[in-house]
């Protein structure tokens, strides 16, 4: 042992006291990152099981039954069931099937198949499509092998957007839908205040990025006019259906998700 002499002990362990009591004051820093952190409000906990369906998620169609959707003509007599799908019946004058409840803003899973033997060119070879509050349509076609206008094609928002990518897998394969659409807000004077926007994966593959609508895509009434529709206000929340387009296109595993995003003011 050599011990310090006692005059230098006497600063030295004080100094030391000193030096490993002060280090906490280092983090006293952490206040300043609080400030950019956000406790409140806390998002829901929801269950996301793997390839399953999330536990907020509106199930309309499972495989069992035809619950949730009416066809658009009361007196039409609807689709089928046939193993664990829902497949639309070709009509002399086709008939969409739309849901019973109605949507705004949201995310919607679904799968659907083109018939295995092939049939017709363009736009007549497995057609049917999803129309977002019955107005806008994400299309349905086999576009393997099927050359026909871009922006109407597979994937297209009809007419108004073409895919990214062609994602499109063989005729009597199951495919995905996996899109998120927002509503368009009007104001109460009918005025437009945003268009809708929509994003969609094909397959697991992004082919539509936020992009954004010119109006309601061409059909019915609207589809011979030599230009694209304008947006007419509607209500906030409208049924979602699917196209008879006298094909029979099979569809299962649908489901939505409801949602609200942050927007301008939707109207009453
Ligand atoms: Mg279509």
């Amino acid at each position: 042992m050599f011990p310090l002499p006692a005059p230098r002990s006497r600063f030295i362990l004080p100094a030391l006291f000193l030096a490993v009591t002060a280090a906490p004051c280092v983090h006293a820093a952490a206040p300043i990152d609080a400030a950019t952190e956000v406790w409140t409000p806390v998002p829901p906990v929801i269950n996301a099981p793997a390839n399953g369906v999330p536990s907020d998620a509106i199930v309309l169609f499972d495989g069992k039954n035809l619950n949730e959707w009416e066809p658009l003509r009361p007196d039409a007599p609807g689709w089928k069931i046939e193993e664990g799908a829902m497949v639309v019946v070709p009509q002399p004058t086709p008939c969409d099937e739309r849901t019973k409840r109605v949507f705004g803003d949201l995310q919607l899973h679904l799968e659907f198949r083109e018939p295995a033997v092939v049939k017709g060119d363009g736009q007549s070879r497995g057609n049917s499509g999803v129309f977002f509050m019955g107005l806008y349509e994400l299309q349905i076609l086999d576009s393997v092998n099927n050359p026909t206008y871009v922006n109407g094609q597979a994937a297209a928002v009809y007419k108004e957007h073409a895919p990214l990518v062609n994602a499109s897998r063989a005729p009597g394969e199951w495919q995905t839908y996996d899109v998120v659409f927002i509503a368009p807000r009007f104001a109460a004077d009918g005025k437009l205040l945003s268009p809708a926007r929509l994003t969609a994966f094909h397959n697991g593959v992004l082919v539509q990025h936020d992009v954004a609508l010119t109006g309601p895509t061409p059909n019915g009434p609207t589809f011979h006019m030599a230009t694209l529709p304008p947006y007419t206000a509607h209500a906030a929340k409208l049924p979602l259906s699917l196209q008879d387009h006298r094909s029979p296109v099979a569809f299962r595993n649908i489901w939505v998700r409801d949602l609200t995003l942050p927007g301008p003011a939707a109207q009453p």
